[in-house]
């Protein structure tokens, strides 16, 4: 594997170590199934296209927006305030890996269900704590704040799954959650702690199993949202609504992390709770490297898979004709020839999205956005 490489930092984006809680919005955005219909009242809960709704309240319209960079018609649904549900899933006996996953299907739980049947041969469990994108702060945030809730349920999938071998994965700058993992760990002597360095794509299965010297085929990997999703369906049959996201950028006064909704709409976030310091700005979505810009806010809804606003400057960079430099292959870590790729107008199954062939090329050439997410036309930012 090749070596990662460290980037380099904007210091005006800080560290973060607090949660502002904001769970009543006054609406949510769902996208629309034909099961339901405007003026329908819609119970806490109910999946809706796959998604549980967070909130109870009445549809009252259909209105596009733009869920997980994609143009979709959703319902609007105004919250009550109530909190109303019905049907709450009753726990089954869970006695083997067959039960689980029978169990997690009734809570819509299908990338984690997946994640369970890939792996045959499992002998290890990885619970890992280091964000994807570098200015996201989300997992060591649920990690500081629900050690005990990740513990728990690792060594309840350790128990029903025979296995010995679980794994706490944190940044070794991470002292706060280091100290309260540390102080528990005594009483689940088959989970280790694994401090890594701070190094970019460090999570990335390959990376991560790498580090710890095991067998990735062999490995269940959880990062700590997914695990917390899994200890309200086991332990308290519920289904996880709240996310944390991180809001950060060089062009608000504070960056913050919010615990919201799912479908909650980001303008009301934003007018909430960020201060904007000059109205010409970029956003990004799930962070510089690895997300993508949008033009602007008010479409944008909380999907389950949003984590991460960056609200920046502008950065005028001047495009140019590629200079056969090397850097972008010499960088991937997939070995994707990026050049090619990108002159040929090709995307790579293989591509991780990670960005560094775009961080890196000297020429400004959006290569990810071409091999990784198909946009073909460049764009002067
Ligand atoms: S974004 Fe894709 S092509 Fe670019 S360096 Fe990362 S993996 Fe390679
Ligand atoms: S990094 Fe940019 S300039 Fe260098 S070879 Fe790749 S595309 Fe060309």
């Amino acid at each position: 594997m090749k070596k990662l490489i460290k980037l380099l930092k904007d210091k005006e984006l800080n560290y973060l170590n607090q949660i502002n809680d904001f769970i009543d919005p006054t609406c949510i955005y769902v996208p629309k199934d034909n099961n339901y219909q405007i003026n329908d009242f819609i119970y806490k809960n109910t999946y809706i296209s796959n998604v549980a709704s967070s909130i109870s309240g009445q549809i009252v319209k259909e209105e596009t927006k733009k869920y997980n960079n994609e143009d979709v018609l959703c319902y609007q649904i105004i919250n009550d305030f109530k909190e109303n549900y019905k049907n709450k899933i009753r726990k089954k006996i869970i006695q083997n890996k067959e039960d689980l996953i029978n169990y997690l299907d009734l809570f819509h739980l299908n990338v984690i269900i997946d994640k369970i049947k890939k792996i045959t041969n499992l002998k290890n469990i990885v619970i890992c704590a280091i964000d994807e994108e570098c200015y996201s702060f989300n997992e060591y945030m649920y990690l500081s704040n629900y050690y005990t809730e990740i513990i728990t349920t690792t060594n309840y999938l350790l128990e029903l799954f025979t296995i010995k071998n679980g794994y706490i994965v944190t940044k070794n700058t991470d002292s706060e959650s280091i100290k309260k993992v540390k102080s528990i760990l005594g009483t689940y002597p088959k989970i280790k702690m694994k401090l890594l360095p701070d190094q970019y794509l460090i999570s990335y299965p390959n990376y991560l199993c790498d580090y710890l010297n095991i067998n990735k085929d062999e490995t269940l990997i959880f990062n700590t949202y997914e695990i917390l999703i899994l200890y309200n369906a086991l332990f308290k049959n519920k289904v996880l609504n709240d996310k944390l996201i991180t809001i950060s950028g060089n062009n608000i006064v504070k960056s913050l992390i919010i615990k919201t909704r799912i479908g909650t709409p980001l303008k009301e976030i934003i007018d909430k709770f960020i201060e904007i310091k000059d109205n010409n700005y970029n956003i990004y979505i799930n962070g510089l490297y690895m997300g993508y810009q949008i033009n602007k806010i008010d479409d944008v809804i909380i999907s389950p898979l949003i984590h991460t606003i960056i609200i920046n400057k502008p950065v005028k960079k001047e495009v140019s004709d590629c200079i056969n430099c090397g850097a972008c292959y010499k960088v991937c870590p997939v070995n994707i020839n990026v050049k090619k790729c990108y002159f040929e107008k090709r995307i790579s199954k293989k591509c991780l999205g990670c960005g560094l062939c775009s961080y890196i090329c000297p020429a400004n050439l959006k290569l990810k956005e071409v091999v990784k997410d198909g946009v073909y036309e460049e764009e002067n930012n």
